[in-house]
């Protein structure tokens, strides 16, 4: 009897799946406490690749790594070498993480691959799972690294021009042993599988995200300068308290994001006071913003309003100031077709779903603008992320991993 192609009739090897997560995070493993820590280009992070391109050798995928350190498992497809169907995430993470993060959607991705293998379906179109280099942006920034020099978002030539905080670079990194390489792949169509890391799905008791888009994303570095003077002999109206402006500050960038709405948000994530001593008015304070807003007419009117406010919160403060401005990743729509292809595959498995937004980046945000590009999620217990506590179940994982499988074949169509 011939087996049956459809999708939603297949399951992944769940088993499989869950020993290749468990596997991949002891590396990096510090103990309970501490978590995992793989930081992009780190000898972690390099053991976490070599245990992926090990994992797709032995399962005879062909590896490609092109030159930013992207790797690919390419399935070859029976119409030539058109462009894959692609999934993916990504294998670094940052300090003291989880286990799903990232590794969840590359693991299901390789196990999609070997299901299809197992059950002897061959598809039409090649079938790719890719780790993208230095998602996490913890080391170096930008974060999105990998994806960003792929879509053309950000040159080879800049990326390798970035330090971390002891001075090296990224290109000295990748020019360490054999991360970078010389293929060049491209998805032609790009899923990518993730833990949600919020609490909506787990909140509403339901077992599928189907990701309709991504926020965009903003951040500043700032500093407020004012006088550094004695705590004791200078009299309040006399000061300039760089710690009062930013705490003012921090206030008006939350009422901002109230104001502004449909969910947008700001926080002051960093804030030093300069010289930071007991008795001391701060003269200084060093302080980061985060931005974030789904639609885009309010994106850019709210970048605008949050730097006009750090000019008149200073000016209100007496100080002087400095700003920079350095991400700017702007909101992305998934391709309607293959949201709709996601939440068909979640419906026809009976899984519960709903449609939602995505509060974090990803590799598929900088995806989308040059290939056909959609996310699904599963529930993260307790809504926690980049923690050690992150978890998602081991049904919710394979449930996931499912309809990656009735996606990607739908996708590759099935000979
Ligand atoms: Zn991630």
């Amino acid at each position: 009897m011939k087996r049956t192609a459809r999708g939603q009739d297949l399951v992944v090897n769940g088993p499989r799946l869950l020993q290749s997560l468990e596997r991949l995070g002891r590396i990096g493993w510090n103990g309970e406490e501490a978590g995992i820590t793989r930081l992009a280009f780190s000898d972690e992070d390099r053991q976490a690749r070599r245990f992926f391109l090990d994992e797709l050798a032995a399962s005879g995928y062909a590896c490609r790594i092109d030159a930013a350190g992207n790797i690919f498992g390419v399935r070859p497809g029976g119409a030539g070498e058109d462009a894959p169907v692609t999934m993916g995430s990504h294998l670094d993470t940052v300090r003291q993480a989880g286990a799903y993060d990232g590794a969840y959607g590359v693991l299901a991705g390789l196990e999609v691959l070997r299901t299809l293998d197992d059950l002897g379906i061959a598809t039409r179109h090649p079938l790719a799972v890719a780790n993208f280099v230095n998602e996490e942006g913890a080391r170096f920034q930008p974060d999105m690294m990998g994806s960003m020099i792929l879509s053309g978002a950000l040159s080879l030539e800049e990326a390798r021009t970035k330090r971390d905080d002891a001075g090296i670079s990224v290109g000295e990194e990748l020019d360490r042993g054999n991360y970078a390489g010389a293929d060049r792949v491209f998805p032609g169509k790009y899923l990518e599988l993730h833990v949600e890391q919020g609490p909506i799905l787990e909140a509403e008791a339901l077992q599928i995200g189907v990701v309709e888009g991504v926020q965009g994303i903003a951040w500043w570095q700032g500093f407020f300068l004012g006088q550094a003077a004695h705590a004791g002999c200078t009299p309040l109206a006399l000061r300039k308290d760089a710690l009062l402006g930013a705490a003012d500050l921090a206030l008006a960038v939350r009422a901002l994001a109230e104001e502004l709405g449909d969910g947008s948000v700001a926080t002051m994530g960093r804030c030093a006071p300069e010289p930071d001593v007991i008795n001391v008015v701060p003269g200084g304070a060093r302080f980061t913003l985060d931005f974030r807003s789904y639609d885009p007419e309010r994106f850019e009117r709210g970048k605008i309003l949050v730097e006009e406010l750090v000019r008149s919160v200073a000016f209100r403060n007496g100080l002087e100031y400095r700003l920079e401005q350095v991400a700017n990743a702007l909101p992305v729509r998934f391709d309607p077709t293959l949201v709709a292809l996601v939440e068909q595959s979640a419906r026809e498995r009976r899984y519960t779903y709903r449609r939602m937004r995505s509060g974090a980046g990803h590799d598929a945000q900088l995806l989308a603008p040059v290939c056909p590009a959609a996310m699904l999620f599963i529930p993260s217990v307790g809504g926690v992320s980049h923690t050690p506590k992150e978890y998602s179940t081991p049904e919710d994982l394979v449930r996931g991993a499912n309809v990656l499988l009735s996606c990607a074949l739908a996708l590759a169509e099935p000979l």
